[in-house]
């Protein structure tokens, strides 16, 4: 088999457990290259090629792995998430199981989901118009204050940065927000308004119920609170109930749909996966990538579909050494 590794060294805490994947993936008469981005190759030339492998593995943070997801879409290539960052949301939510051998046997073995991705569009301080995909929950509001309050101790602190940074700012200013969900329109008041391609954040807390990246939807997510001991209500809920479905969640409405737009009225900071956008934006619009990619699962996995286990998958041998 061929495989294609892109590695992003600088992700996280600079992890090596990518190379006892690579250890465990490769068996006699494989090819592996494996690519170190940074300044010097930009994950746009290290995936021109991918068509030309039998599995692309990215690995890094969850922005980085976006980013090669959205160069991948509709490319029908079988892609594999490695888990290389900080928080590693994307690869929490799919769902696969986190050893690197595991990992590895997933890999060989093949199985895949057809996931969707977002794609978020904004005019930018200079009057651009700007696009990125996204894969977790980008928007405006409280939610990009907290990510750029916490980005500092991102490093230092992973994920228990943003809960900090969230009790630091106790008084959210409440925006009013001009939804357009699939041609309807709503107006709410709030502190953040996001759309989500995956829902589940940090603790395996799903801040809205039935969120899947395969249903061809994103969420449009409403926090109509007003002050940050309000938003703790939703947050303990999550704990109390992580899937959403018996205590529900207080000060949180959510729609679903394919195409999304989001005013509101007054310059708000942006962010996409947790990445703030440095300029004040008024407005952005989001869509759904249906089936954008083809991503490797385990059976664990949510997103498996029933099948016959593979011989990868029982980790029998075709031709077992005498
Ligand atoms: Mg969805």
């Amino acid at each position: 088999m061929r495989f294609l590794i892109v590695h992003n060294a600088k992700a996280g805490f600079g992890s090596d457990a990518i190379f006892a994947f690579e250890r465990a993936l490769l068996k006699g008469g494989d090819e592996c290259v494996m690519r170190v981005i940074g300044d010097t190759l930009p994950s746009l030339d290290a995936l021109s090629d991918a068509e030309d492998f039998d599995r692309v593995i990215v690995s890094g943070g969850d922005g980085t792995e976006t980013s090669m997801l959205y160069q991948l879409r509709n490319r029908a290539v079988r892609t594999c998430i490695f888990p290389s960052g900080t928080a590693n949301l994307l690869f929490a939510n799919l769902g696969n199981a986190p050893e690197p051998s595991a990992i590895a046997r997933a890999c060989r073995a093949g199985r895949t989901a057809l996931c969707d991705l977002g794609e978020i569009s904004w005019t930018d301080r200079q009057g651009e118009r700007r696009t990125r995909g996204f894969s977790l929950m980008s928007g405006t509001g409280y939610d990009a204050d907290i990510m750029r309050a916490a980005l500092p101790n991102k490093q230092a602190m992973g994920e228990a940065a943003y809960f900090f940074a969230a009790l630091t700012n106790p008084r959210p200013t409440v925006l009013s927000f001009r939804i357009k969900v699939d041609g309807k329109s709503y107006e709410r008041n709030g502190i953040a308004c996001l759309v989500a391609n995956n829902a589940m954040m940090q603790g395996d807390i799903e801040i809205v119920p039935d969120s899947r990246m395969d249903d061809g939807l994103l969420d449009v997510i409403v926090l109509e609170t007003s002050d940050a001991a309000q938003l703790l209500r939703p947050l303990a809920a999550g704990i109390l109930d992580p899937s959403g479905h018996s205590v529900g969640r207080p000060f949180i409405e959510n729609f679903q749909g394919r195409h999304v737009k989001v005013a509101t009225s007054t310059p708000v900071p942006m962010q996409i996966d947790g990445e703030v956008i440095s300029s004040q934006i008024n407005s952005y619009e989001a869509r759904v990538l249906e089936r954008a990619n083809e991503l490797i699962v385990d059976r664990m996995s949510r997103y498996a579909k029933d099948g016959e286990e593979t011989r990868e998958e029982t980790g029998e041998m075709a031709f077992p050494d005498a």
